[in-house]
């Protein structure tokens, strides 16, 4: 049965319509899998053997009586930093070792709806604060493509979830590129949805005006099938909204930022998409070039307001109101020494940037010159979306790099993240697909929409990847 762990989610979907195997044969297939692999991998945080297969049993009953939706007894991982009532929900981060879930996220409750089957929760660097999923506070997740190699971050471990045939799907959650970046590595699709139309209810806070969650597949097809049952206004999220379907586009006008090509691109990098760019012209595409002149200080501004909103959220880890790691002598001793041992170098970091930026003093002269900023670069997408319906360039300047590689230096990690952050300060939706390989190694492809307009990115993606199924 190994063979069925590889299928797409439409694919199961059609055998389990057709009673071909059931979704207890699946998930005890993928469980399997799980099994096999996942101690040199690393992906899962928490395995749900049991109550997986419970909802395994549950769906077969389902399909028995003919009530069978496409997701109905479908596997699935979740990003640790996304609530399933009941189950431990770590955040990657020694604070929240303990902490059991007291509720649904939004997201898990419309998945529970439609009849998924959770398989367990993915490893993630702490508070997703991260590019390579070395910032756990429990272990590092590996690249099945290549072991030595990271998997991208923060969502590694739901990327090599999917990518090592250990769940169908997987969601993710993206606030500078954790869904699109690990998937880029591990050579699966993963879609950042337009800021507000997926509730962040029940998704542990990063930077709230930049959280999206979203899924990671194996196909646009399948992104598109998750999307579709995620989106939607939740009372619980004052952010979200609801949103309709995109018109079909007849002739579809990409567009090619010539600042993305720059230097610090990888040339077999550059080599891949300029070959995607030239396919697309010949699939009768209409390819202009744009520019995005504020694509220098994206990162400068991401590093601002993400740690800012950051330093804000993580208030509440005191060791009081969440986990306790610590003693202390009197109230400001325990704070200090859960703080200090509660949280990793990266998120107190961050915490440090963010407390700094918003000081009196600092905070015109950092945290609101980079809101100004972040109005520029949506300004640039919105004068480029005036002719173009998608644009196109790489997810990551370079290839999954090796596990250590970039740890010493933050900044370099930082780098990383170049061609994802200006999408989350735009609140724009975007996908990243699979885009051939050098060395051995993923390449991944960045499409960019119009706010929810994520039906320009599928119907883009699809006649990409339909190229390679031939
Ligand atoms: N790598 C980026 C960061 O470290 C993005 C993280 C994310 O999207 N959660 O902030």
């Amino acid at each position: 049965m190994s063979e069925l762990t590889k299928l797409t989610i439409k694919q199961l979907h059609q055998g389990l319509k057709a009673k071909d195997f059931s979704s207890t044969e699946l998930t005890q297939a993928f469980l399997k899998e799980i099994e096999k692999k996942d101690k040199d991998i690393g992906a899962f945080l928490t395995l749900m053997p049991e109550s997986a297969l419970e909802q395994a049993e549950e769906a077969d009953r389902k399909i028995k009586k003919g009530e069978i939706d496409l997701l109905t007894g479908i596997p699935c991982a979740i990003k640790d930093n996304i609530m399933i009532k009941g189950i431990r929900c770590t955040a990657g981060s020694r604070f929240l070792e303990e902490y059991v879930s007291p509720y649904d996220a939004t997201v898990t409750k419309k998945l529970k709806e439609r009849g998924v089957v959770f398989l367990g929760k993915t490893n993630l660097d702490e508070f997703a604060m991260g590019s390579s999923c070395e910032n756990s506070a429990f272990h590092p997740t590996k690249n099945p493509r290549d072991l030595s190699r990271v998997p991208g971050g923060s969502s590694g471990g739901s990327a090599a979830a999917v990518a090592a045939d250990m769940c169908a799907f997987a969601l993710g959650s993206d606030t500078g590129g954790s869904i699109r970046q690990p998937a880029s590595f591990c050579g699966i699709v993963g879609l950042k949805p337009t800021y507000g139309s997926v509730s962040r209810y029940g998704l542990i806070a990063f930077a709230s005006s930049l959280d999206q969650v979203g899924p990671m597949t194996k196909s646009t097809e399948d992104a598109r099938i998750v999307f579709e049952s995620l989106r939607g206004l939740d009372k619980m999220d004052s952010t979200s909204v609801e949103t309709k379907d995109t018109e079909e586009l007849k002739k579809i006008r990409i567009g090619v930022p010539k600042e993305y090509f720059g230097k610090g691109l990888d040339p077999e990098i550059e080599k891949s998409i300029r070959e995607a760019i030239a396919f697309y012209e010949k699939q009768g595409a209409e390819i202009s070039e744009v520019s995005l002149p504020h694509t220098d200080y994206a990162l400068a501004c991401y590093y601002i307001i993400a740690p800012s909103e950051a330093s804000a959220n993580l208030a509440r880890f005191d060791g009081i109101r969440y986990g306790k790691v610590a003693e202390g002598k009197n109230l400001m001793d325990y704070y200090f020494q859960n703080r200090t041992k509660g949280f990793g170098r990266e998120v107190k970091r961050r915490i440090i940037l963010g407390t700094y930026t918003l000081s009196a003093g600092y905070y015109d002269a950092y945290y609101k010159k980079a809101l100004k900023v972040r109005t520029l670069i949506k300004r640039d997408f919105e004068k480029a979306f005036e002719k173009v319906d998608v644009i196109l360039g790489p997810t990551s300047p370079c290839l999954p790099f090796k596990i250590g590689e970039k740890t010493a230096d933050p900044l370099s990690m930082y780098l990383a993240d170049v061609y994802t952050v200006s999408v989350n300060l735009a609140g724009l939706p975007a996908v990243s697909l699979p885009c051939g390989t050098s060395q051995g190694l993923p390449v991944g492809m960045q499409l960019i929409a119009p706010a929810f307009k994520e039906n320009n990115l599928f119907i883009t993606a699809k006649i990409f990847e339909q190229k390679h199924d031939n």
